[in-house]
């Protein structure tokens, strides 16, 4: 087995970061879109490429693989490094955006 065999056995896909990021937003994350700080890739969180086995829950584009997101928790504490996301854009379900002006 060569190493991106091994890359490639391990891949999810998005939907695996969306159930432990609903601890740290109320909203569902899944259909969250994100665009790519590398390559500008603009899509739906749950198309990008998920890594749950590693000491943090990564995200990784599939286009450029640069890593979108990272997510961990212990020690009570969780933290997000976002620091390859340009932007992420969530909607609640229930389309009440909080802060909003009606
Ligand atoms: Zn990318």
């Amino acid at each position: 087995m060569t190493a991106d065999d091994e890359t490639t056995s391990r891949r999810l896909d998005g939907n695996a970061a969306a159930g432990p990021l609903r601890d740290l937003f109320t909203v569902d994350l899944a259909a969250a879109t994100v665009v790519c700080a590398g390559c500008a890739r603009t899509a739906a969180l749950a198309t990008y490429t998920a890594y749950a086995d590693a000491p943090a829950l990564v995200l990784r584009c599939p286009d450029c693989s640069g890593v979108v997101l990272r997510f961990s928790s212990a020690d009570g504490t969780v933290r997000l490094d976002l620091t390859g996301t340009r932007l992420l854009v969530a909607r609640p379900p229930d389309g009440q955006v909080p802060g909003s002006r009606t």
